[in-house]
């Protein structure tokens, strides 16, 4: 069992496919040229690559069922090339699929209530959230916002790209304030639930760290502020300039109060009353939300090994919360083939996958050992979590037309020069990340060690940058440029540079201690 798109969000998301497929013949028939035709696919998640066209579909956050897994698998089967891809805003792209059989593959994957509707263009992109057991789930509040904001006329054209995250832990994996807007819930003294929210954030051109701007609200008004919020954006958002047109730059031209201001204006003009949630339309997606069953593990014994230990402190977290590395050496991070797909279909029938940012899946179950033998067998370099190797990606010249320079070579790089488990485990934890271009789908800046795509006199260039972190998202912040601009060929160097000091030094647990301690000019 799965979350069930309502009757009527059913019927709105069957003609849009609908209107889709007509505006499809009139492309190939020659009524629409390039451009008309592309801010109408850009709707429907359809990019024009470098090689071919790539489908995104969006995968409400990053949350999917087996089955729907298997059905993606089905599909780069018979459409693409027998992969997925795994995005760092948690959704699946295909990256070789042709557009003629799009009618196709959107109407499949309807009936396992999935869609490609509003995952790239102006508008509301996606929602990111993560949360653990222990508190209770945010997922139906999520399922409300993006049954509101997909389809919705007033929001198909927002000045710039929207994107939403949701947490309800102090731990942050999703960049929680890195977002347009970001939804923290928490619990208060007396159990209610109650809602803080943050506005402003975003990487790309000019990295920002959102802003509180309502705190403790009460869960009831989620839907009337967050629809507020995108309706003052709306109406105040710059659409002259594409480099000024995000939340973030409003924010900092008109100030914070003046936004709260413009909002409080705006609840005279709405009728507030549509906008209340109540407890019978949550429990009603609440009920979809099934019992996790892991049929495939039956025993749950523990044995000690060194492997196995090593595999736990790096891939386990929140108790269940159990990470498969999909960073395969030479292939691009992120990348799922038909095969993995189907072997995670024959662990079990019913469990979800969670998508993560850092583009790996994370599987929740208590069967540590069982689950390690599984993937063991199946999966390769399953210790791969959190360390150098685990890098996030993003496609980079080998398939993006915005690229400056490839990334997935530097990612392949890294891969291959760091092949010692010794040096890899002595270097611990750290965030590794690379963006192709400046619109940091790669997350660089938030990253300890990031490396951004540069293109300088025609030819590919790199930048290293230093010493940002997400993980508390009180208290995360930026990494800062650590040299100037070089090529591909210098890229062993700054690596030796930069980590030469830190594994000669026994002294330091993680990179980013090192980095705080000493200051960037030692290093
Ligand atoms: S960061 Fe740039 S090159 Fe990489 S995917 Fe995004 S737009 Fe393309």
């Amino acid at each position: 069992m799965w979350m069930r798109y309502g009757f009527y969000f059913k019927l709105i998301l069957l003609n849009y496919i609908n209107i889709f497929n007509k505006n499809l013949i009139n492309y190939f028939s020659g009524r629409y040229n390039e451009n008309e035709f592309k801010s109408f696919r850009l709707k429907y998640g359809i990019y024009r690559q470098l090689n071919s066209y790539m489908i995104r579909f969006s995968i409400l956050c990053g949350k999917i069922n087996i089955k729907q897994l298997l059905l993606f698998s089905y599909v780069s089967l018979k459409y693409d090339k027998y992969y997925l891809h795994l995005t760092t805003r948690t959704n699946i792209q295909l990256n070789w699929f042709n557009i003629f059989y799009s009618f196709e593959i959107l109407k499949k994957i309807l009936y396992f209530f999935l869609n490609s509707i509003q995952s790239s263009g102006n508008c509301v992109r996606n929602i990111t959230y993560y949360y653990i057991y222990k508190n209770f789930n945010p997922y139906p509040f999520c399922e409300i916002l993006r049954q509101w904001f997909v389809c919705n006329s007033e929001f198909l054209f927002l000045p710039r790209k929207f994107k939403i995250s949701v947490l309800n832990y102090k731990k942050d994996i999703i960049a929680f304030k890195e977002h347009d807007l970001g939804i923290y819930f928490k619990k208060n003294n007396l159990n209610n639930i109650k809602i803080n929210i943050s506005a402003g954030g975003g990487l790309g051109r000019t990295p920002t760290v959102g802003l509180y701007i309502l705190k403790n609200i009460n869960w009831k008004n989620l839907l009337n502020y967050c629809d507020k919020i995108l309706r003052i954006y709306n109406i105040y958002g710059f659409r002259n300039n594409i480099y000024k047109s995000r939340l973030k730059i409003l924010l900092k031209l008109i100030d914070v109060s003046k936004f709260l201001n413009f909002i409080n204006k705006e609840f005279n003009y709405s009728i507030n009353k549509i906008f209340f949630l109540n407890e019978k339309e949550l429990n009603s997606f609440f009920k979809y939300e099934n019992n996790l069953k892991f049929s495939f593990f039956k025993k749950n014994l523990i044995y000690f090994n060194f492997f196995f230990l090593n595999w736990i402190k790096f891939n386990i977290f929140n108790y269940n919360n159990i990470i498969l590395p999909l960073k395969m050496l030479n292939k691009p991070s992120g990348d799922l083939n038909y095969i993995q797909c189907k072997i995670l279909y024959y662990f079990s029938n019913d469990f979800f996958l969670h998508i993560s940012v850092k583009q790996n899946l994370i599987l929740k179950c208590y069967k540590y050992f069982f689950c390690y033998i599984k993937l063991k067998k199946y999966f390769i370099n399953i210790y791969n979590s959190n360390l150098i190797t685990d890098n996030i990606c993003c496609p980079g010249k080998d398939y993006c037309v915005l690229a400056n320079s490839k990334s997935i070579l530097i990612s392949n790089l890294i891969k291959n020069i760091f092949i010692n488990m010794n040096d890899i485990f002595k270097i611990n934890k750290i965030y590794l990340n690379i963006s192709g271009c400046i619109n940091s789908c790669g997350h660089h800046h938030i990253s300890n060690v990031g490396f951004l795509g540069l293109n300088k006199g025609g030819f590919e260039n790199y930048q290293v940058y230093i010493g940002g972190n997400y993980d508390n998202f009180k208290s995360s912040y930026f990494s800062k440029s650590f040299s100037k601009s070089f090529s591909y060929f210098k890229l062993s160097y700054y690596l030796i540079k930069i980590f030469k000091k830190f594994l000669l030094n026994n002294k330091y647990y993680n990179f980013l201690n090192f980095y705080n301690r000493l200051f960037i000019n030692q290093i």
